[in-house]
């Protein structure tokens, strides 16, 4: 274990009812249609808590198969179901009793979401399942608000003495195809869900493979809200099977994914055979940008947040930090000790500030980019490349300094606790250091100055730039990225036209 860092393990029992009794049955099955299914092949996957390494459950290994019979039905549920021609206010109070029943079981689902994937439990409770609801509700007030225009067209042919009439409807895009991530599982499940079944489509879901288990029973709680079956359908299993599968059906109108930049690659090749609409949420090496006028008060603290929160899996996470000569080194002493004083444990643990990262693998991937930095020349301020615990997943808060731009450390995206700092001299050259990546997801500039604030702002090109803060989400406000962080924005009203084609009418009257 590294010097610095804290951290207790412990033994953690389940605590809450709900997650007791959804772990008592640990051979976990998907939902197709209204039936709760195995994989055709009767293959499974082991699903670990990573901060023991210990087996919660196993979920089944669908494929191609499982996805061609979960299409079918979603493709049934959308052309002959009640869900896209129900009165838009009773798909509202549907979604929105979603959003209730989640709030209700907001304890069993945020210890279900700690277990699987190993965040703190305050973490979930108070941001990530919240979070959740928040999209259901949100996006249950869009399903009211699907409006065309009418238009006046100027086309000079028509028969004399007729008039012409023209609009537009918005339509749902039909089968929806979900891919999402193991970091934050639940909200960004329902980033997708929400503004998809608000828009009228139908969808299938897969879930990652490490963390499976809040999406089967959000889709048990969905049932029970009176969904209607094939609404929602659920295919677990490995990316490169049944995510591969759902991206290339022919039948699948649209993928909405959110992961890597490398995976979304493939999706966009998969989705060509039937030319598939496609939104990316990808990766990111987003910069922290903190001027010699910042508050440091708030400055240093943010800067570690903006980069150890969830142990630095998340998509936005300011892993690039770019300070001002003259406070460098007080920021990145002040960087260094916040992620020194961060105790690692148990997520059930009340004291832990930081979990494991989401598998074995992961914390290895990440080790290896704090190896390689080093190798390369970077200092180690704090933490290092051991990975620490009995299953090796935890990795101590790590902050590089003496790094070049050219380095894989400052280029890549490692998605762990690890971030990069440089220091520079003007405004200017932050601009040019932040914007010198293929990334553009967010940034974050730290300064007193109104006026420096918002000319950054509009100099970083990124989807998402904070002023004096770091990864404020709400389901308010589009989030995605520019350059090769994707395309498209999940969240804000926007985003349920994601799910939506328009069709013009134009008549002659
Ligand atoms: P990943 O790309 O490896 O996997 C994401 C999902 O895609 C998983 O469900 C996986 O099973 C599936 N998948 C893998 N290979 C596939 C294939 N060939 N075809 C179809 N599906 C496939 O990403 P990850 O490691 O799970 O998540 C971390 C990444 O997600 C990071 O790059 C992070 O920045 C990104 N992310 C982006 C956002 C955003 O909003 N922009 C949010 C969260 C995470």
């Amino acid at each position: 274990m590294s010097t610095d860092t804290t951290m207790t393990l412990g033994e953690w029992p389940v605590q809450t009812e709900g997650a007791r009794r959804f772990l008592a049955t640990p051979d976990r099955r998907m939902l197709i249609g209204a039936e709760w299914v195995d994989a055709l092949s009767g293959d499974r996957l082991e699903t670990l808590n990573p901060a023991t390494g210990e087996l919660l459950a196993t979920i089944p290994a669908g494929d191609a198969a499982d996805v061609d019979r979960a299409v079918a039905i979603a493709r049934e549920a959308f052309e002959q179901g009640p869900w896209r021609s129900m009165l838009p206010a009773e798909r509202a109070r549907l979604l929105w009793k979603v959003a209730d029943l989640i709030e209700a079981h907001l304890d069993e689902l945020a210890e279900l979401e700690t277990l699987d994937q190993g965040k703190p439990l305050w973490v979930a409770k108070y941001a990530e399942i919240p979070g959740a609801i928040e999209q259901f509700r949100y996006f249950a007030g869009a399903a009211t608000k699907l409006e065309g225009s009418t238009i006046d067209p100027s086309i000079n042919y028509q028969p004399p003495g007729k008039k012409l009439f023209a609009y537009t409807r918005k339509e749902p895009i039909g089968v929806v195809g979900a891919i999402v991530p193991w970091n934050s599982p639940l909200v960004l499940t329902a980033m997708k869900i929400a503004p998809a079944l608000a828009a009228g489509c139908t969808m299938v879901l897969k879930p990652a493979e490490d963390t499976s288990l809040t999406a089967l029973r959000l889709a048990e709680l969905m049932l029970e809200a009176g969904i209607p079956p094939g609404v929602l359908n659920v295919v677990t299993g490995l990316g490169e099977k049944a995510g591969a599968a759902l991206a290339a059906h022919p039948d699948v109108n649209k993928v909405a994914f959110t992961g890597s930049t490398e995976v979304g690659k493939l999706i966009l090749g998969a989705a060509r055979g039937n030319l598939k609409k496609v939104t990316l949420e990808l990766g990111g090496k987003s910069p922290v940008i903190v001027l010699n006028d910042a508050d440091l008060e708030h400055a240093i603290p943010g800067a570690a947040n903006a980069i150890f929160f969830n142990a630095g899996q998340v998509c936005v996470a300011g892993s690039r930090l770019y300070v001002q000569r003259k406070i460098f080194d007080q920021v990145i002493e002040g960087v260094a000790a916040q992620a020194k004083s961060i105790k690692l444990g148990h997520g059930l643990d009340p004291s832990t500030q930081m979990g494991p990262l989401v598998s074995r693998k992961q914390a290895e991937r990440v080790a290896g980019y704090i190896r390689a930095g080093a190798a390369e020349g970077a200092q180690i301020m704090s933490g290092g490349a051991e990975g620490l615990g009995p299953a090796g997943t935890f990795i101590a808060p790590t902050l590089l300094s003496g790094v070049r731009p050219d380095m894989t450390v400052v280029r890549e995206e490692i998605f762990g606790p690890v971030v990069v700092a440089t220091p520079f001299d003007e405004p200017e050259e932050a601009v040019a250091l932040a914007n010198d990546t293929e990334y553009g997801l967010a940034a974050s500039v730290w300064t007193e100055s109104l006026s420096s604030a918002h000319r950054l702002a509009a100099d970083i090109k990124a989807g998402t730039v904070w002023i004096n803060s770091h990864s404020m989400y709400d389901a308010s406000l589009p989030i995605g990225g520019v350059k090769q962080s994707g395309w498209g924005r999940d969240s804000g009203h926007q985003a349920v036209d994601n799910y939506l084609e328009t069709k013009t009418v134009c008549a002659v009257i």
